[in-house]
């Protein structure tokens, strides 16, 4: 059995945030498997087959990316950012641990790309500086009260934290009611920062505090940042603040 499955983590969008190796890995590849946009954007490599589907049919697109591995192809199977972060890593995985024996035996390896959360902290200066967490605000795949409690859990235990998937056309809500949830528990002050699609051309970032902020300052290419407690704003004359948050919390 000659195929495999690489799944690769493609960047933030800069090309020269795209690690090297991952880069090698899709320059290999036989076919490309993933959401269209992405496989477009990566397809101007020439000769390579592309597989694109929908958003929602992660499940079926890894499926499918085992069953051409089966086939003998070299299967690129893409995501934004990093793969194994709200992207396909997982899906491969649970589609072969529900699938067909044969797939535990293909040669699978992920090759890790800059996730948003590490482009975005970058732009805006150190705000993951002490523990922070990552959460997904998307309720497609797990019930919106699990979110809110991990939400208001992190604030309570004094996390930054980094939302994905803050908002779409079917989720307008949701980030209104974690923003408001937040304040019940954090200082208006916290500083928080939409950071929309970073490294790309169409970059824009807006800085303001919890007690301002709205959820219309983002989109779905949007990462939303929530500083913590101790969280500092450095300001500049004409020029973005840089933001940081402290290495040692409460004199430790
Ligand atoms: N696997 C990806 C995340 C996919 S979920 C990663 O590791 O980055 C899609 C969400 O990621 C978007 O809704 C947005 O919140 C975030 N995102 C992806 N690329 C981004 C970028 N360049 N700038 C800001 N946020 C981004």
């Amino acid at each position: 059995m000659s195929g495999c499955v690489d799944i690769i983590g493609l960047g933030p969008g800069a090309e020269d945030l795209r690690c090297p190796r991952a880069a090698r890995a899709l320059e290999q590849a036989t076919d490309l498997v993933g959401y269209v946009p992405y496989v477009e954007r990566v397809a101007a490599a020439t000769g390579q087959r592309v597989h694109g589907s929908d958003n929602r049919e992660e499940i079926m697109r890894a499926r499918l990316a085992l069953e051409l591995a089966e086939q003998g192809r070299r299967v690129a199977v893409v995501s934004s950012g990093d793969g194994g972060v709200f992207g396909m890593a997982a899906a491969v995985f649970e589609a072969m641990d529900h699938g067909e024996p044969q797939w535990r035996d293909l040669d699978v390896q992920v090759y890790p790309g800059v996730s948003a959360v590490l482009a975005a902290a970058a732009r805006l200066g150190a705000p993951f500086g002490n523990d922070f967490c990552v959460i997904s605000l998307s309720d497609n795949l797990k019930p919106w009260g699990v979110i809110l409690n991990r939400v208001e859990a992190a604030a309570q235990v004094g996390f930054a934290m980094a939302f994905y998937n803050p908002i779409s056309k079917s989720r307008p809500w949701q980030l209104g009611e974690a923003l408001d949830r937040l304040r019940v528990h954090l200082p208006g002050s916290v500083p928080v920062m939409f950071a929309r699609a970073v490294s790309r051309p169409e970059e824009h970032v807006a800085f303001t505090t919890l007690g301002d902020a709205r959820p219309e300052q983002a989109d779905m290419r949007t990462l939303v940042i929530v500083g913590n407690a101790e969280t500092r704003v450095i300001e500049r004359a004409g020029r973005d603040p840089w933001v940081y948050t402290p290495r040692s919390v409460g004199g430790g």
